[in-house]
């Protein structure tokens, strides 16, 4: 195998390989664009290394071979004493992690050469610069000595000198500073700063192997579900400066705005620094429209080349570039992170342009964007006074209570308060606080310093570089203009679309976008935005696509507009135990206590006309399109009296010598049903086997709702769904009797209802006899709650608060099952249960109504396995709608 590969022998499409920088570099190298020559060691060799703990035998002479070249090609040596050739030496793993990795600038730069550089510039101060730059990286990042002892080091240069900004300090004052931090290095790390460029190369090599372990990268991957076994790839690219003066420069820039997705200028630039500058946020930064003012020249060119990128990507690109004395090369591009909102816009601009089609566009976006989209925002007419305006770097409408570090933020975010993180500047230390946060402030840094990246990547509202906020972390407050101090704890909101900061709570509003699927905005209309407008295409683009049908869960007449409003093509799920809830709750308590039959068949008689008037309702709802009517499903004693509660009161009336009969009975009852493990007692199926005319009772008002819909001249299609079956034989006898009242009811209403009768399957036998429950039911619905529930024998009400955070800390799954269906266990269930089932009966209807359905990530998986819909909340189904349609791109 081949561990190293030159700029000019990789491309865009090999990521997996030489890692997302890498392949882009590779892919501008090839493009003819401005790339300071390089070469990418791959992830490959990436994972020999964390595998055995030792580079692969061939890398070595790879490496020198790759470099050689680099030599002949820049016409000096890693180094040389005279002209040294400096290197960067750059993590890059296949997806993005900002900030997450090491990286180490200057690499050749040594007691030496750092003369021979200074000569070579004709700038003492520069090279003494890059040199302590170099000691400070590498210490760190290399040698693991703490950051903070250089950057005290600096201030206290800084302050000696009475100066502010680091450039402010010469030649002789840096060459004091590299002699400090080369004193540090060697008692931090008990060793001296490398002077053989070789050696600092391989080592700097193989600090960016390790850089993939650290805790803070195994968290990010964690958070956005990259798996742990890629490895990164390790770019080794020749030194461009943007410190050499007024005349260099370093930047970032989009080739459209990540927040809008307007086209335009679009980034920050920063004259005489070098590249971890600006990403850092440590320095204010100018728009990059203002290099059109400083170096025109290259400023056209960069315009030039971000066309060039766009229309080749056909994305939006985003890019770091550095300017060297005038000249412009190119450091990075990637297809760049962007907001939900411009996600949308971004991806029907394309399509106008011409430059991608609806099925492109539809990967261009995704369901948790969507929902993003759809949370409220706030009311703009809010008489709250602002207090300060940062930039918009995150959108979303986030309120809590100040905190000024991670610690407190994870610390009360735990104990249930909601918080906003405040800091000048975020670093990767602060990613578990940022994650616990509902949103970020920082006071410092610009659109695409630490905070705006990662918040952006996270979907996590944040208003970053609010400047005339004074924000001290140490004393924990922060100074607004005017004085007023806000204290930890004090509540604050922040808009990360506005960028505005206002002190208390500010009331929110509905999204446009939610307003839109409501019909109370309609695309095309003068007021709609360009949101609403992109949304509207794009759900269309998904409709057009699916094959997957999209119902709701709802169990009234409310939700079920709700839900048909958005898109929804029938119930999938209505949980007839929500009807009994109420004042009806007593109605079924005198149902489950009845002692005689005549007792029992009595509140039946009382129950039946309530249930059919519910039924009524929600078919005409619906009317038109299928509605699954599911049979009572919870344990008995969810609608009894609390144990404790009662015997209390049962002994106070003893005590006082009351008359307690009833309470004594009901008493008697409670203890009778109640079950140690309720969630595997008798429920579903069984209740309907146990109870006699309970099932019958809920089969007679749903075929006399449907007559009754059907003499109003409606067209209700009702389905009957019987939950918690494991056995064939148990459906067949509810299937009978229902079969019967259906009979009875047809014959006195004189009308054929067509009513079919189906099944859940949420427990592992009924997935294993699938092909013999499909002789008794003309449909199945996977129950997954109850299947993930049963077959990881988790309990689904217990697990979120007690062992599920150490399993999710530890790495044992990225996300709950209970959310995200798991393919390899639950999901094989269901494919079984799916081929087997049709395997008996070739029309057997297949869907799905338990949470999942509306998780982007299980969509995909029912699409795969050939489900014929989902059914999830009436919220989420614009969500499964468009990503039902991306699953069939
Ligand atoms: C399920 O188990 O997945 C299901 C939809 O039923 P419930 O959540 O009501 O138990
Ligand atoms: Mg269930």
């Amino acid at each position: 195998v081949k561990f190293v590969y030159d700029f000019t022998e990789g491309n865009k499409d090999l990521k997996d390989l030489l890692g997302g920088k890498g392949a882009n570099l590779a892919e501008m190298t090839n493009l003819g664009l401005p790339v300071p020559p390089g070469f990418t060691i791959t992830t490959e060799a990436c994972k020999v290394y964390l595998d055995s703990g030792e580079e692969p035998a061939a890398l070595r002479d790879e490496v020198s071979a790759h470099l050689d070249a680099l030599e002949q090609r820049m016409g000096k040596k890693l180094g040389q004493a005279d002209d040294p050739l400096l290197v960067s030496v750059r993590s890059g793993a296949k997806f993005s992690m900002p900030g997450m990795m090491d990286t180490v600038l200057n690499i050749g730069l040594s007691d030496k050469s750092v003369q021979g550089l200074a000569k070579q510039a004709g700038d003492e101060r520069f090279a003494w610069d890059s040199y302590r730059r170099l000691i400070q990286m590498f210490g760190k990042t290399v040698l693991g000595v703490d950051g903070e002892l250089f950057e005290d080091a600096l201030e206290a240069a800084k302050a000696a000198k009475k100066v502010t900004v680091d450039t402010e300090l010469e030649a002789a004052d840096l060459k004091k500073l590299v002699t400090k931090f080369k004193k540090i290095v060697k008692t931090e790390a008990g060793r001296d700063f490398p002077q053989d460029p070789r050696e600092q190369m391989d080592l700097a090599i193989h600090a960016v192997f390790d850089s993939w372990n650290t805790d803070r990268a195994k968290l990010y991957r964690r958070q956005e579900r990259i798996p742990h076994d890629l490895g990164t790839a390790v770019n080794v690219c020749s030194m461009v400066f943007g410190n050499l003066g007024p005349d260099s420069g370093t930047g970032v820039a989009f080739t459209r705005d990540p927040a809008s997705g307007h086209q335009g200028v679009y980034g920050d630039y920063l004259q005489n620094a070098q590249g971890e500058d600006v990403v850092a946020g440590i320095r204010n930064t100018v728009p990059l429209a203002e290099l059109e003012r400083i170096d025109k020249k290259s400023y056209d060119q960069l315009m030039q080349i971000m066309e060039t990128l766009e229309n080749h990507y056909k994305d939006l690109c985003d890019i770091e570039f550095t300017i060297e004395r005038g000249v412009l090369w190119m450091l990075q591009t990637r297809v760049g992170k962007r907001t939900a909102g411009a996600a949308f816009r971004i991806a029907t601009q394309l399509v106008d342009q011409g430059l991608i089609d609806e099925a492109e566009a539809l990967t261009r976006v995704n369901g948790a964007q969507l929902a993003q989209l759809m949370f409220p925002r706030f009311d703009e007419s809010a008489k709250v006074a602002t207090v300060g305006r940062g930039i918009a770097a995150s959108p979303g409408a986030a309120v809590g209570k100040a905190v000024f570090d991670s610690y407190t933020a994870v610390k009360w975010s735990r104990s249930g308060e909601k918080v906003i993180l405040i800091r000048r500047e975020t670093n990767p230390d602060d990613l578990d606080g940022m994650i616990a946060a509902e949103g970020i402030l920082t006071s410092r840094g610009g659109k695409t310093s630490h905070a705006a990246v990662v918040a952006r990547g996270m979907g996590k509202t944040c208003v970053c570089g609010a400047e005339e906020l004074e924000v001290d972390t140490k004393r924990r407050r922060m100074t607004v203009p005017g004085g007023h101090v806000v204290e930890e704890g004090d509540v604050v909101s922040i808009d990360g679309s506005t960028g505005k900061v206002y002190l208390g709570e500010v009331p929110v509003v509905p999204s446009p976008v939610v307003e839109y699927f409501e019909g109370r905005m309609h695309a095309g209309a003068e007021d709609a935005d360009e949101l609403v407008e992109a949304v509207h295409r794009i759900m269309a683009f998904a409709d057009r696509k699916r094959r997957l049908r999209v119902r709701a869960n709802a169990d009234n007449a409310e939700d079920a507009l709700r839900a048909r409003r958005f898109g929804a093509q029938g119930i999938g799920l209505c949980r007839t135990e929500h009807m009994f809830l109420g004042d009806r709750r007593e109605l079924v308590e005198r149902l489950i206590l009845a002692d005689t039959q005549a007792e029992r068949e009595e509140s039946l008689k009382e129950l039946l006309p309530l249930q059919k008037q519910d039924f009524v309702q929600l078919f005409e709802s619906m009317d038109g399109l299928p509605v699954t009517v599911r049979l009572l499903d919870p344990p008995l004693h969810e609608f009894l009296p609390d144990i404790t509660e009662l015997s209390v009161r049962v002994a106070l009336a003893e005590s006082r010598q009351e008359p307690h009969e009833n309470e004594l009975r009901l008493l008697q009852a409670v203890h009778r049903l109640h079950e140690q493990n309720p969630m595997l007692g008798l429920r579903g199926v069984r209740l309907g086997l146990v109870i006699p005319g309970l099932f019958t009772m809920q089969v007679r008002a749903i075929a006399e709702a449907a007559a009754e819909r059907k003499a109003a001249k409606g067209d209700p299609r009702a389905e009957i769904m019987i939950p918690l079956v494991g056995t064939v034989q148990e459906l067949e006898i509810v299937r009978e009797e229902a079969d019967q009242v259906i009979a009875e009811v047809e014959a006195a209403s004189g009308t054929q209802l067509k009513l079919s009768i189906g099944t859940m399957i949420e427990l592992p036998r009924a997935a294993l006899t699938a092909g013999q429950i499909a002789e008794a039911a003309e449909f199945f619905s996977f129950g997954t709650n109850d299947l993930t529930q049963t077959v990881w024998g988790f309990s689904r009400d217990d697990v979120e608060a007690s062992f599920f955070t150490a399993y999710l800390e530890k790495g044992i799954f990225g996300v709950s099952p209970f959310e995200t269906i798991d393919k390899d266990g639950v999901g094989s269930l269901v494919k079984l249960a799916a081929k087997a089932g049709r395997e008996t009966r070739p029309d057997l209807k297949l869907g799905v109504c338990g949470e999942h359905g509306g998780d982007p990530e299980s969509v995909h998986f029912f699409h795969e396995v050939g489900l014929d819909y989902v059914s999830c909340s009436p919220f989420r189904i614009p969500v499964a709608r468009l990503e039902a349609g991306r699953a069939a791109v």
